[in-house]
């Protein structure tokens, strides 16, 4: 009997829940934030673990385990994707959570935060299996999930196929067609034209907005980025057109390098016909990826995995400015020493936030029943990224802490105050 491989241990890894909580705390103490707030913010509403059943190709029955975590729901219904990884597990889905809550805070949107993972290894699994797992998933959440309660949408090792499973799942059960349960779905579904490259737009915008700050060209800067799937393969094509010379990519199959800038649309269309990988890529030399994240650059796009930016390697980092495409790429003892450097950190919940801006302009437009053009799409999605990018910029200067803080503190700022408003039992 074949048995499902046990997820890689974490070794030398931070709890990304701690991680965040660390950052929280801190921004918390500068807010003055009193204890009942602080206690209610600090906990996630609700976690549900799940085990589905699902018969796999060989007819044989695989129980997977999967997860729920709604944060909050303190601004609106919770927001968040859903991760297929063999490596996920609860607290990474708990940090997830709530940094859906502050990335929401901070570009002002009204939703909470939530985060869904499923225990497998999608790359693994046939198609079939993986739309049983999903509307199995689905079936045993449909109490969760909703329009006006909690809204999923993809993540790592998910997509739009996998959210039209989900949407149409769910509206059997509901016995109505519910465009509005889920984001990121494909467009004759109801998906939103720009979502799929709405969060490597907004991590470009975000960079163009601290470039600027810092007085950088980007005609004269260059730029290396951690993973070539949808964000870091959006963000290195739209900084390249503002001219960012992109030095180096990397993705699970190595590192590639070239002093002369890697012609990143020649590589996106390599990528797209080598089953999603740059594995071969000619355009490029291979590089140790290790080096990638301390090579000569100007700015450095890590659009991969949680906690790659550590302790082992922060002191070797050369790049101004660190622009978050991922979620987590940071931990929070590297935090220090980036600050000590003297670094320019967009963090996470600003940088990436493009994405759920415009699965919320997807959501409004599935209840308007209306279609939004791509440049009405585009021009509101880099309106609001500025705008946030001004406020966290604003904070940081108000309350003289580094960038990662003050969005923390404009987040829990806007969470604070609406549940105050709202008040509590
Ligand atoms: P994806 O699955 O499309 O791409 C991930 C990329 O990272 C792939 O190229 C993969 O090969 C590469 N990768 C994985 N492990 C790596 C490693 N150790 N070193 C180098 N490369 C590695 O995922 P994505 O949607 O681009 O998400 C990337 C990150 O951005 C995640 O942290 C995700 O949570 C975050 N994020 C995504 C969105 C979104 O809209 N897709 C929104 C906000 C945040």
């Amino acid at each position: 009997m074949m048995l499902y491989k046990e997820p890689a241990p974490i070794k030398d890894r931070e709890n990304p829940f701690e991680s965040m909580m660390s950052r929280f705390n801190i921004a918390a103490e500068v807010l003055g934030l009193d204890e009942e707030t602080y206690n209610v913010l600090k906990s996630p509403a609700r976690q549900v673990i799940v085990n589905v059943p699902v018969t796999m190709d060989d007819g044989k029955v695989r129980v997977f385990e999967g997860y729920r975590v709604v944060h909050s729901t303190i601004l609106g219904p919770s927001k968040g994707g859903i991760r297929y990884a063999p490596d996920v597990f609860l607290d990474e889905v708990k940090a997830l959570a709530a940094w859906m809550t502050w990335k929401c805070a901070v570009v002002d949107i009204p939703y909470g935060g939530a985060k869904g993972g499923i225990i497998c290894d999608p790359y693994s699994m046939s198609a079939g299996e993986i739309e049983r797992l999903t509307r199995a998933y689905t079936q045993s959440l449909v109490d969760i999930f909703g329009p006006d309660r909690d809204i999923p949408a993809p993540d790592m090792g998910t997509g739009p196929r996998e959210m039209a499973w989900l949407m149409d799942e769910y509206s059997k059960t509901k016995g109505s067609t519910e465009h509005a349960v889920v984001t990121g779905k494909p467009l004759v579904l109801g998906g939103s034209l720009g979502r799929v490259e709405a969060t490597g737009r907004g991590v470009m915008v975000s960079a163009m907005a601290a470039m600027d700050k810092l007085g950088m060209d980007p005609a004269k800067s260059t730029a290396a980025v951690q993973g070539f799937g949808n964000v870091g393969s959006w963000a290195a094509k739209l900084m390249a057109e503002r001219g960012v010379k992109i030095l180096g990519v990397s993705d699970v199959s190595g590192a590639y390098w070239n002093d002369n800038g890697i012609d990143i649309e020649e590589a996106i269309e390599y990528k797209n016909n080598n089953n999603g990988r740059l594995e071969g890529y000619k355009g490029a030399e291979q590089m140790d990826p290790d080096d990638l994240l301390t090579s000569k650059v100007d700015v450095l796009v890590p659009a991969a995995v949680e906690d790659v930016i550590t302790i082992h390697n922060v002191e070797k980092i050369q790049a101004r400015l660190i622009v978050e495409g991922a979620n987590g790429p940071t931990s929070y003892k590297a935090d220090k020493i980036i600050n000590e450097k003297g670094i320019m950190v967009v963090p996470d919940i600003l940088a990436n936030s493009g994405g759920v801006t415009v699965s919320y302009f997807e959501w409004v437009q599935n209840r308007m029943g209306f279609k939004w053009t791509l440049d009405r799409v585009n021009e509101r999605a880099e309106r609001i990224m500025n705008e946030s990018f001004e406020r966290v910029y604003a904070a940081s200067q108000k309350y003289n802490v580094p960038m990662r803080i003050a969005a923390y503190i404009v987040a829990i700022d806007k969470v604070a105050m609406t549940y105050k408003y709202r008040g509590g039992f």
